[in-house]
């Protein structure tokens, strides 16, 4: 069962950035049948189903504004989350964002108004089409959505529109800016909150694998050269921020790890680092690891590394 205080390193993660930051992450009196529900550092809550161990977590970010919100991602797929989040927010308007098309942050795309992901047609027309409960058995994410879906789908269809990279999202006192940092896949986006310094980064950062190395119908295409790109343009807003929150695993560290990541994936594609061979299940391919800094990178078998 997913439990962010009892990840070592969330925890640790804690023990090192200034007390009164630390004491802002907390979980929330809030309670929900199926979600934790955590207040992180910048009036934000970050939601991890309670179905998903600590191997898989796959958060939910929901931000809040004086007259607006946003809820980044609608997740894997498990209990009403449409439901909870309107019990969060009340009577604002809900915006919804997604950091990509990837199947486990699109499950619940379809059960709100404005939802939007980066202008990326190909990526927007496969999330709308929905996912196939047969297409997402290559993985081992929850299939059981509890809503009824049609045609044994896994997720729903919806009707994402598309919005421009450098879209503002004013939400009354605080605003979220988009950005559009392909690489991991072609509509992955970050989420860049310039009052608190909070830059919501998707699946680009993780402290499991990093995912460069797809190129199939489910995943579309990932590119080592785009996602070094995306890095160079990401640096300007990791500058001014102190944290960066992202879906899976401990969800959260300093935004000095972009600064780390960019000069990972440089020292792969200078040739500097060595590899090794592994399976990856949800590309069912053989990919090459790197291990560097601490993080783990996989790039696809012929890409020239
Ligand atoms: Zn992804």
């Amino acid at each position: 069962m997913a439990d962010l205080f009892s990840d070592e390193r969330f925890c640790r993660f804690l023990s090192e950035i200034d007390a009164s930051d630390a004491a802002k992450f907390q979980l929330s009196e809030i309670k929900d049948d199926h979600y934790d529900i955590y207040e992180f550092y910048g009036d934000v809550y970050c939601l991890v189903s309670k179905w998903e161990d600590n191997e898989s977590i796959s958060a939910l970010y929901l931000i809040e504004g004086e007259e607006k919100a946003i809820l980044i991602d609608t997740g894997m797929g498990s209990g009403d989350i449409p439901q909870l989040i309107f019990r969060l927010i009340g009577e604002k308007e809900l915006i919804v964002v997604y950091t990509h098309e990837h199947f486990d942050h699109v499950a619940f795309a379809g059960y709100y108004e404005n939802e939007y992901m980066m202008d990326v047609e190909e990526s927007i027309e496969r999330v709308n089409a929905g996912f196939t409960a047969d297409e997402l058995s290559i993985s081992s994410v929850r299939t059981d959505n509890p809503y009824p879906l049609e045609g044994g789908r896994a997720t729903a269809t919806a009707n994402i529109k598309p919005m421009e990279d450098g879209t503002v999202f004013e939400l009354g006192g605080r605003s979220l800016k988009a950005i559009h940092t392909p690489g991991h896949s072609p509509a992955s986006t970050c989420y860049y909150d310039e009052k608190y310094g909070l830059l919501f980064v998707g699946d680009i950062f993780s402290h499991g694998n990093i995912f460069i190395h797809f190129d199939d119908d489910i995943f579309m295409k990932s590119d080592l050269d785009t996602f070094i790109k995306s890095l160079d343009k990401l640096m300007p807003y990791v500058q001014k921020s102190k944290y960066i929150y992202f879906p899976h695993l401990s969800v959260v560290d300093t935004a000095q790890q972009m600064v780390v990541l960019k000069d990972a994936v440089e020292s792969i594609r200078a040739g500097k680092v060595q590899y090794k061979v592994i399976y990856n299940d949800y590309s069912q391919s053989d990919v090459k690891c790197y291990s560097i800094h601490g993080l783990e990178i996989l790039v696809a078998l012929d890409s020239e590394t």
